[in-house]
């Protein structure tokens, strides 16, 4: 098996880069959905918001009032780090299980792991390699005002709230450039995946002495 994460900024393309590793075999993870899982009623990421935050921020079938939670946290630093600290360790617990899972039906499985944050959260230790989705910065903006509707400055607020994104190509393994057609970028996973397999190969490969 072989672990790897793959990250990038907002509107960089992770997604679209999800589907053409889906397409060569890859299993992928996503991060996002994920966070979703674990705060569904009565799993473990749930309970402890309810007992932190108390139940007027849930909805009346009882999953979580993401607007009410938001209001509440993204106005006081405190309560968002005490949020992330209940609802990280969640999502690790859930991605290991979801590994275990994969690593039981397909020993030689590639799991691909879409993490927006990866860099700024320091999960680099858990990952065999990372993979970095790469575009410029103007370019970025572009495709996140077309992608959410979003003006210029709310676009640029969103990229301000992250690790440049050209600070990030030196912590990666491989730099995908997403900024040509999709076609292009096909070509370019179609690369990486192969370079991927090579190293899912050499796992636990023993280097003998030479006869
Ligand atoms: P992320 O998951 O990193 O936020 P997405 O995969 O959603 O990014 O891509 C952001 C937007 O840019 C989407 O609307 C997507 O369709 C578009 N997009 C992605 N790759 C390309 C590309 N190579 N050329 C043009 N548009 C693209």
């Amino acid at each position: 098996m072989l672990n790897i994460g793959l990250t990038g900024g907002i509107g960089s393309g992770k997604s679209t880069v999800d589907l053409f590793f889906r397409e060569e075999g890859a299993y992928i993870i996503d991060f996002d959905e994920l966070a979703h899982s674990v705060e569904e009623p009565d799993r473990p990421a749930w309970t402890g918001i309810v007992a932190a935050f108390g139940h007027s921020i849930l909805n009346e079938n009882g999953t979580i009032n993401r607007e009410k939670l938001g209001a509440i946290v993204f106005s006081d630093r405190e309560k968002l780090k005490k949020l992330n600290e209940i609802v990280h360790p969640a999502v690790i617990e859930e991605w290991k299980r979801r590994i275990a899972e994969i690593q039981k039906k397909d020993g030689r499985a590639i799991v691909i792991s879409d993490i927006p944050l990866l860099f700024e959260a320091g999960l680099q230790s858990l990952f065999d390699m990372v993979i970095l989705v790469h575009i410029s910065p103007e370019e970025q903006i572009r495709r996140v005002m077309k992608r959410n509707s979003y003006n210029r400055e709310q676009a640029q607020n969103r990229l301000r709230a992250q690790m440049p994104i050209d600070k990030k190509i030196t912590l990666a393994d491989f730099v995908i450039n997403n900024e040509g057609t999709l076609d292009q970028t096909r070509t370019i996973v179609h690369e990486v995946w192969q370079r991927l397999r090579e190293e899912e190969q050499k796992k636990g490969r023993i280097i003998d002495v030479p006869r």
